[in-house]
Protein backbone atom coordinates (compact mmCIF):
# COMPACT_ATOMS: atom_id res chain seq x y z
CA UNK A 1 0.00 0.00 0.00
CA UNK A 2 0.96 3.61 -0.57
CA UNK A 3 1.37 5.64 2.84
CA UNK A 4 -0.41 8.64 1.25
CA UNK A 5 -2.92 10.06 -1.25
CA UNK A 6 -2.33 11.63 -4.26
CA UNK A 7 -3.77 13.57 -7.29
CA UNK A 8 -3.78 11.41 -11.01
CA UNK A 9 -4.21 13.31 -14.27
CA UNK A 10 -3.90 12.07 -17.52
CA UNK A 11 -3.65 14.90 -20.02
CA UNK A 12 -4.04 14.19 -23.62
CA UNK A 13 -1.79 16.78 -24.87
CA UNK A 14 1.78 17.82 -24.59
CA UNK A 15 0.33 21.60 -23.76
CA UNK A 16 -2.03 20.42 -20.86
CA UNK A 17 1.24 17.95 -19.55
CA UNK A 18 3.20 20.89 -19.03
CA UNK A 19 0.56 23.37 -17.89
CA UNK A 20 -0.70 21.28 -15.10
CA UNK A 21 2.89 20.45 -13.80
CA UNK A 22 3.12 24.27 -13.72
CA UNK A 23 -0.63 24.80 -11.79
CA UNK A 24 0.21 21.91 -9.43
CA UNK A 25 3.53 23.12 -8.60
CA UNK A 26 2.26 26.29 -8.09
CA UNK A 27 -0.28 24.70 -5.77
CA UNK A 28 2.60 22.96 -3.58
CA UNK A 29 1.96 19.75 -4.77
CA UNK A 30 5.42 18.28 -5.67
CA UNK A 31 3.90 16.58 -8.97
CA UNK A 32 5.60 14.29 -10.95
CA UNK A 33 5.39 12.51 -14.50
CA UNK A 34 4.16 9.40 -14.26
CA UNK A 35 4.57 6.67 -16.83
CA UNK A 36 4.66 2.88 -16.27
CA UNK A 37 4.40 4.17 -12.26
CA UNK A 38 6.31 0.34 -11.12
CA UNK A 39 8.91 2.94 -10.00
CA UNK A 40 6.91 5.36 -8.44
CA UNK A 41 4.51 2.65 -6.90
CA UNK A 42 7.79 0.67 -5.29
CA UNK A 43 9.64 4.00 -4.15
CA UNK A 44 6.52 5.26 -2.92
CA UNK A 45 5.10 2.11 -0.92
CA UNK A 46 8.73 2.74 1.00
CA UNK A 47 8.61 6.20 1.62
CA UNK A 48 11.46 6.80 -0.53
CA UNK A 49 9.49 9.26 -2.56
CA UNK A 50 6.45 11.95 -1.73
CA UNK A 51 3.74 13.43 -4.52
CA UNK A 52 0.64 14.66 -4.29
CA UNK A 53 -0.40 14.94 -7.93
CA UNK A 54 1.00 12.47 -11.07
CA UNK A 55 0.61 13.18 -14.55
CA UNK A 56 0.68 10.59 -16.64
CA UNK A 57 2.29 10.68 -19.71
CA UNK A 58 0.50 7.22 -21.89
CA UNK A 59 -2.84 9.30 -23.07
CA UNK A 60 -0.48 12.24 -24.78
CA UNK A 61 -0.19 10.44 -28.28
CA UNK A 62 3.46 12.12 -29.33
CA UNK A 63 4.34 9.74 -26.45
CA UNK A 64 2.79 6.27 -28.03
CA UNK A 65 4.77 6.37 -31.41
CA UNK A 66 6.79 3.92 -32.72
CA UNK A 67 7.33 4.52 -36.26
CA UNK A 68 9.52 5.44 -39.32
CA UNK A 69 9.69 8.30 -41.04
CA UNK A 70 12.00 9.03 -43.76
CA UNK A 71 15.64 7.76 -42.35
CA UNK A 72 14.91 7.67 -38.50
CA UNK A 73 13.04 5.06 -35.69
CA UNK A 74 10.51 7.59 -33.29
CA UNK A 75 9.55 6.00 -30.00
CA UNK A 76 7.53 7.84 -27.81
CA UNK A 77 8.79 7.66 -24.42
CA UNK A 78 5.61 5.57 -23.25
CA UNK A 79 6.09 2.82 -25.26
CA UNK A 80 6.04 0.01 -22.32
CA UNK A 81 9.18 -2.45 -23.19
CA UNK A 82 7.37 -5.63 -24.14
CA UNK A 83 5.66 -3.74 -27.14
CA UNK A 84 9.29 -2.62 -28.20
CA UNK A 85 10.14 -6.39 -27.93
CA UNK A 86 7.16 -7.57 -29.58
CA UNK A 87 7.26 -5.16 -32.92
CA UNK A 88 11.44 -5.06 -32.31
CA UNK A 89 11.69 -2.06 -34.48
CA UNK A 90 15.11 -2.02 -32.93
CA UNK A 91 17.53 -5.33 -32.13
CA UNK A 92 19.30 -3.70 -29.88
CA UNK A 93 16.72 -2.32 -28.14
CA UNK A 94 15.06 -5.29 -27.52
CA UNK A 95 17.53 -7.67 -26.55
CA UNK A 96 18.72 -5.14 -23.86
CA UNK A 97 14.68 -4.52 -22.93
CA UNK A 98 13.67 -7.87 -22.32
CA UNK A 99 16.39 -8.71 -19.94
CA UNK A 100 14.87 -6.10 -17.87
CA UNK A 101 12.55 -7.94 -15.00
CA UNK A 102 9.81 -10.12 -16.36
CA UNK A 103 7.20 -10.16 -18.90
CA UNK A 104 4.83 -9.15 -16.70
CA UNK A 105 6.61 -6.25 -15.55
CA UNK A 106 7.98 -4.78 -19.08
CA UNK A 107 3.78 -4.70 -19.73
CA UNK A 108 4.20 -1.84 -17.75
CA UNK A 109 7.49 -0.27 -17.30
CA UNK A 110 8.11 2.37 -20.29
CA UNK A 111 11.26 3.51 -22.13
CA UNK A 112 10.77 7.14 -20.42
CA UNK A 113 10.29 6.08 -16.86
CA UNK A 114 13.68 3.53 -17.26
CA UNK A 115 15.96 5.71 -18.62
CA UNK A 116 14.29 9.11 -16.23
CA UNK A 117 14.35 6.81 -13.37
CA UNK A 118 16.18 6.66 -10.39
CA UNK A 119 17.67 2.82 -10.34
CA UNK A 120 21.36 3.07 -11.12
CA UNK A 121 20.56 0.50 -13.63
CA UNK A 122 18.24 2.21 -16.30
CA UNK A 123 19.37 -0.54 -19.14
CA UNK A 124 17.39 1.05 -22.02
CA UNK A 125 19.16 4.07 -22.45
CA UNK A 126 22.14 2.17 -23.19
CA UNK A 127 21.14 1.59 -26.95
CA UNK A 128 20.32 5.01 -27.87
CA UNK A 129 24.02 6.24 -25.82
CA UNK A 130 25.14 3.80 -28.36
CA UNK A 131 23.78 4.88 -31.29
CA UNK A 132 24.11 8.80 -30.60
CA UNK A 133 20.09 8.92 -30.62
CA UNK A 134 18.10 12.35 -30.04
CA UNK A 135 15.54 12.82 -27.17
CA UNK A 136 12.96 15.66 -28.06
CA UNK A 137 12.11 16.92 -24.37
CA UNK A 138 9.13 18.86 -23.95
CA UNK A 139 8.49 21.84 -21.34
CA UNK A 140 6.77 25.14 -21.02
CA UNK A 141 8.22 26.94 -23.29
CA UNK A 142 7.98 23.78 -26.34
CA UNK A 143 9.83 21.23 -27.14
CA UNK A 144 13.53 21.08 -27.74
CA UNK A 145 15.51 18.30 -29.42
CA UNK A 146 19.18 17.54 -28.23
CA UNK A 147 21.69 14.60 -28.54
CA UNK A 148 21.38 12.11 -25.88
CA UNK A 149 25.15 12.28 -24.75
CA UNK A 150 24.51 16.14 -24.57
CA UNK A 151 21.54 15.65 -22.33
CA UNK A 152 22.44 12.48 -20.70
CA UNK A 153 25.15 12.50 -17.98
CA UNK A 154 24.60 9.87 -15.70
CA UNK A 155 20.99 11.21 -15.61
CA UNK A 156 18.63 12.43 -17.93
CA UNK A 157 19.23 16.44 -17.57
CA UNK A 158 15.73 18.00 -17.64
CA UNK A 159 14.30 21.42 -16.61
CA UNK A 160 11.63 21.41 -14.11
CA UNK A 161 8.80 20.72 -15.48
CA UNK A 162 9.75 19.06 -18.13
CA UNK A 163 9.42 15.59 -19.71
CA UNK A 164 11.00 13.02 -22.28
CA UNK A 165 8.55 13.16 -25.75
CA UNK A 166 10.35 10.83 -28.05
CA UNK A 167 13.62 9.16 -28.50
CA UNK A 168 14.72 9.23 -32.18
CA UNK A 169 17.36 6.89 -33.96
CA UNK A 170 18.92 6.68 -37.32
CA UNK A 171 18.08 4.04 -39.19
CA UNK A 172 21.27 3.17 -40.27
CA UNK A 173 22.24 1.79 -36.47
CA UNK A 174 19.19 -0.24 -36.10
CA UNK A 175 20.99 -3.11 -38.75
CA UNK A 176 24.55 -2.88 -37.26
CA UNK A 177 26.20 -5.46 -35.61
CA UNK A 178 25.33 -5.74 -32.10
CA UNK A 179 25.98 -7.62 -28.57
CA UNK A 180 24.34 -7.29 -25.56
CA UNK A 181 25.59 -9.52 -22.13
CA UNK A 182 24.06 -8.96 -18.66
CA UNK A 183 25.23 -10.94 -16.25
CA UNK A 184 23.62 -11.47 -13.09
CA UNK A 185 24.58 -12.91 -9.51
CA UNK A 186 21.58 -15.47 -10.47
CA UNK A 187 18.63 -17.08 -12.31
CA UNK A 188 17.37 -15.41 -15.22
CA UNK A 189 15.77 -12.19 -13.73
CA UNK A 190 16.92 -9.27 -11.93
CA UNK A 191 19.53 -6.19 -11.66
CA UNK A 192 22.38 -6.94 -13.30
CA UNK A 193 26.09 -7.53 -11.59
CA UNK A 194 27.15 -5.92 -15.62
CA UNK A 195 25.18 -5.59 -18.68
CA UNK A 196 27.51 -4.35 -21.67
CA UNK A 197 25.60 -3.44 -24.76
CA UNK A 198 27.98 -2.67 -27.84
CA UNK A 199 27.42 -1.96 -31.58
CA UNK A 200 29.93 -1.88 -34.24
CA UNK A 201 30.44 1.25 -36.35
CA UNK A 202 32.71 0.57 -39.38
CA UNK A 203 35.41 -0.45 -37.59
CA UNK A 204 34.87 0.84 -34.36
CA UNK A 205 32.95 -0.75 -31.45
CA UNK A 206 31.11 1.25 -29.20
CA UNK A 207 30.51 0.17 -26.13
CA UNK A 208 28.10 1.34 -22.54
CA UNK A 209 27.93 -0.42 -19.80
CA UNK A 210 24.91 -0.76 -16.59
CA UNK A 211 25.74 -1.78 -13.38
CA UNK A 212 29.26 -1.16 -12.56
CA UNK A 213 28.75 2.21 -11.51
CA UNK A 214 25.71 4.21 -9.95
CA UNK A 215 24.60 5.14 -13.16
CA UNK A 216 24.94 3.64 -16.59
CA UNK A 217 27.42 5.42 -18.87
CA UNK A 218 29.89 4.97 -22.44
CA UNK A 219 32.88 6.39 -22.10
CA UNK A 220 34.96 7.12 -25.28
CA UNK A 221 38.29 6.99 -24.01
CA UNK A 222 37.66 3.30 -22.76
CA UNK A 223 36.66 3.02 -27.03
CA UNK A 224 39.31 4.16 -27.85
CA UNK A 225 41.52 2.19 -25.81
CA UNK A 226 39.51 -0.68 -26.85
CA UNK A 227 39.87 -0.32 -30.77
CA UNK A 228 43.17 -0.57 -30.69
CA UNK A 229 44.21 -3.51 -32.47
CA UNK A 230 47.60 -3.21 -33.08
CA UNK A 231 48.00 -5.20 -29.70
CA UNK A 232 46.18 -7.92 -28.28
CA UNK A 233 42.35 -8.35 -26.89
CA UNK A 234 43.65 -8.80 -23.55
CA UNK A 235 46.06 -6.07 -22.99
CA UNK A 236 43.65 -3.45 -24.91
CA UNK A 237 41.19 -4.52 -22.00
CA UNK A 238 43.14 -4.20 -19.25
CA UNK A 239 44.16 -0.84 -20.88
CA UNK A 240 40.38 -0.18 -21.22
CA UNK A 241 39.79 -0.77 -17.85
CA UNK A 242 42.62 1.84 -16.43
CA UNK A 243 40.86 4.51 -18.97
CA UNK A 244 37.30 4.62 -16.68
CA UNK A 245 37.16 7.79 -14.43
CA UNK A 246 33.48 6.24 -13.32
CA UNK A 247 33.25 5.20 -9.94
CA UNK A 248 32.99 1.27 -10.10
CA UNK A 249 30.43 0.33 -6.92
CA UNK A 250 30.31 -2.19 -4.82
CA UNK A 251 26.02 -2.97 -4.48
CA UNK A 252 23.77 -5.69 -3.35
CA UNK A 253 24.49 -7.50 -6.87
CA UNK A 254 28.37 -7.69 -6.56
CA UNK A 255 31.65 -6.39 -4.83
CA UNK A 256 33.28 -3.73 -7.09
CA UNK A 257 36.22 -5.96 -7.59
CA UNK A 258 34.32 -8.53 -8.53
CA UNK A 259 32.33 -6.72 -11.17
CA UNK A 260 35.54 -5.48 -12.81
CA UNK A 261 36.69 -8.77 -13.55
CA UNK A 262 32.92 -10.07 -14.99
CA UNK A 263 33.35 -6.54 -17.14
CA UNK A 264 37.14 -7.74 -18.43
CA UNK A 265 35.70 -10.86 -19.66
CA UNK A 266 32.74 -9.78 -21.07
CA UNK A 267 34.53 -6.84 -22.89
CA UNK A 268 36.91 -9.82 -24.51
CA UNK A 269 33.50 -11.24 -25.45
CA UNK A 270 32.80 -8.20 -27.06
CA UNK A 271 35.95 -7.98 -29.06
CA UNK A 272 34.94 -11.63 -29.87
CA UNK A 273 31.93 -11.06 -31.30
CA UNK A 274 32.15 -7.39 -32.82
CA UNK A 275 35.96 -7.56 -34.11
CA UNK A 276 36.52 -7.49 -38.03
CA UNK A 277 39.12 -10.25 -38.30
C1 LIG B 1 10.83 -6.69 -10.41
C2 LIG B 1 11.50 -5.59 -11.20
C3 LIG B 1 12.76 -5.82 -11.75
C4 LIG B 1 13.38 -4.83 -12.51
N1 LIG B 1 14.63 -5.08 -13.07
C5 LIG B 1 15.24 -4.11 -13.79
C6 LIG B 1 16.54 -4.30 -14.36
O1 LIG B 1 17.15 -5.36 -14.23
N2 LIG B 1 17.08 -3.28 -15.07
C7 LIG B 1 16.44 -2.08 -15.25
O2 LIG B 1 17.00 -1.18 -15.90
N3 LIG B 1 15.21 -1.87 -14.73
C8 LIG B 1 14.60 -2.84 -14.02
N4 LIG B 1 13.35 -2.63 -13.49
C9 LIG B 1 12.65 -1.39 -13.84
C10 LIG B 1 12.99 -0.21 -12.93
O3 LIG B 1 13.28 -0.61 -11.63
C11 LIG B 1 11.85 0.81 -12.91
O4 LIG B 1 10.75 0.23 -12.20
C12 LIG B 1 11.35 1.20 -14.27
O5 LIG B 1 12.40 1.45 -15.15
C13 LIG B 1 10.48 2.46 -14.19
O6 LIG B 1 9.80 2.63 -15.40
P1 LIG B 1 8.29 3.18 -15.38
O7 LIG B 1 7.88 3.36 -16.80
O8 LIG B 1 7.42 2.31 -14.55
O9 LIG B 1 8.53 4.59 -14.71
P2 LIG B 1 7.70 5.42 -13.61
O10 LIG B 1 7.64 4.66 -12.32
O11 LIG B 1 6.43 5.90 -14.19
O12 LIG B 1 8.67 6.69 -13.45
C14 LIG B 1 9.99 6.57 -12.96
C15 LIG B 1 10.59 7.96 -12.80
O13 LIG B 1 10.77 8.56 -14.07
C16 LIG B 1 10.00 9.78 -14.19
N5 LIG B 1 9.45 9.75 -15.54
C17 LIG B 1 8.74 8.76 -16.11
N6 LIG B 1 8.50 9.03 -17.39
C18 LIG B 1 9.06 10.23 -17.64
C19 LIG B 1 9.15 11.05 -18.80
N7 LIG B 1 8.64 10.67 -19.98
N8 LIG B 1 9.80 12.22 -18.71
C20 LIG B 1 10.35 12.61 -17.53
N9 LIG B 1 10.30 11.87 -16.40
C21 LIG B 1 9.67 10.69 -16.46
C22 LIG B 1 8.96 9.71 -13.10
O14 LIG B 1 8.57 10.99 -12.67
C23 LIG B 1 9.70 8.94 -12.02
O15 LIG B 1 10.55 9.80 -11.31
C24 LIG B 1 12.73 -3.60 -12.71
C25 LIG B 1 11.48 -3.35 -12.13
C26 LIG B 1 10.86 -4.32 -11.39
C27 LIG B 1 9.51 -4.03 -10.79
Amino acid sequence: MIPFDFEFYRPTSMREAVDLFQQLDLEGKQPMYFSGGTEIITLGRVNQIYTNAVIDIKGIPECQVRHFDNNFLYLGAGSVLADIEQENPFPLLTDVSKEVADHTTRRKVTIGGNICGNIPYREAVLPFLLTESEVIICGSSGLRCCQIQEAFDGKLHLNRGEFLVQLVTERKYLSTPYVSIKRRKQWDTGYPVVTVAAIRVGQEIRVAFSGLSPFPFRSKELEIALNDNSIAAEQRVETAITTLTEPIVSDTEASAEYKLFVMKNVLLDVITALEVK
